[in-house]
């Protein structure tokens, strides 16, 4: 055998021992797959696919025609009041479906899904029709007890990875006080009263006359959206906008 040969038996050997080993896995449900498939499988791409592919309303971001949105809003968000002026969703949050298998995870400790979800989430930012106003992203804030018990804020990790020319990240909006979990409850009167006065803005903000998007993994009814971008506008925030992975509970209103 010449040398290029045996280097290349070599090669084979070791990449068979390697899928032999470390198989090539779906990073969400580690079904194995070959190298070429985008570290998903072909399954969990169709469900992402899928989710991610229905028009939405630009206002609450529910999953709504383009012929039902009358003055920009859906009917289920017409007459509620919103202190963002839209939103962008990457896709629906549905209990099984990968999306929402792989936004826990993400919150569980599995970080290394932030490219995959990144990739969603900045094809949902270029196809909102809000990017090119935006100058700075501002992650949803974790009370600094749960971020120090996770380890890191999914949020941030997901702002950071967001393509724009122009736009930078700040930090100075925080949550000032420990809200109880929200899908433990179930009505939006509840949710808005659980996050009611819960965000502040750091000394020093430069926030005033910005035009600034929220970035979040899950929307369900939008109080904390809400509250967040109230606390901007108080702030002096010309305009805000949401970006999110999932938008849940189409059926809590
Ligand atoms: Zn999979
Ligand atoms: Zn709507």
């Amino acid at each position: 055998m010449d040398t290029v040969k045996v280097k290349q038996a070599a090669v084979f050997a070791y990449e068979s021992l390697n899928q032999l080993f470390w198989p090539a896995v779906c990073i969400n449900c580690r079904a194995s797959i070959c190298e070429t498939d985008r570290s998903l499988c072909k399954s969990c791409w169709g469900q992402l696919i899928t989710c991610t592919g229905a028009d939405y309303c630009p206002r609450c971001g529910r999953d709504a025609s383009k012929f039902a949105i009358l003055e920009g809003a859906c009917p289920d968000c017409q007459g509620k009041e919103f202190y963002f002026d839209g939103i962008a969703r990457s896709g629906v949050y549905k209990v099984g479906e990968s999306l929402q298998q792989m936004i826990l995870a993400f919150k569980n400790g599995r970080t290394e899904l932030d490219s995959t979800l990144a990739l969603l989430a900045n094809s949902a930012l270029q196809g909102s029709g809000f990017a090119d106003e935006i100058e700075l992203f501002v992650p949803v804030p974790l009370h600094w007890s749960r971020r120090l018990a996770r380890g890191y804020n999914q949020s941030l990790i997901l702002t950071r990875k967001l393509e724009h020319p122009t736009a930078k990240i700040s930090t100075d909006l925080v949550r000032n006080r420990r809200t109880k979990l929200q899908p433990t409850m179930a009505s939006a009167t509840a949710r808005a009263r659980n996050v009611a006065g819960a965000f502040a803005v750091r000394k020093g903000h430069n926030f005033a006359g910005k035009k600034i998007c929220l970035v979040d993994d899950i929307k369900t009814t939008g109080a904390t959206l809400n509250e967040c971008a109230k606390t901007l506008q108080q702030a002096g925030a010309s305009k805000i906008f949401a970006l999110v992975l999932a938008v849940a509970g189409q059926n809590i209103s």
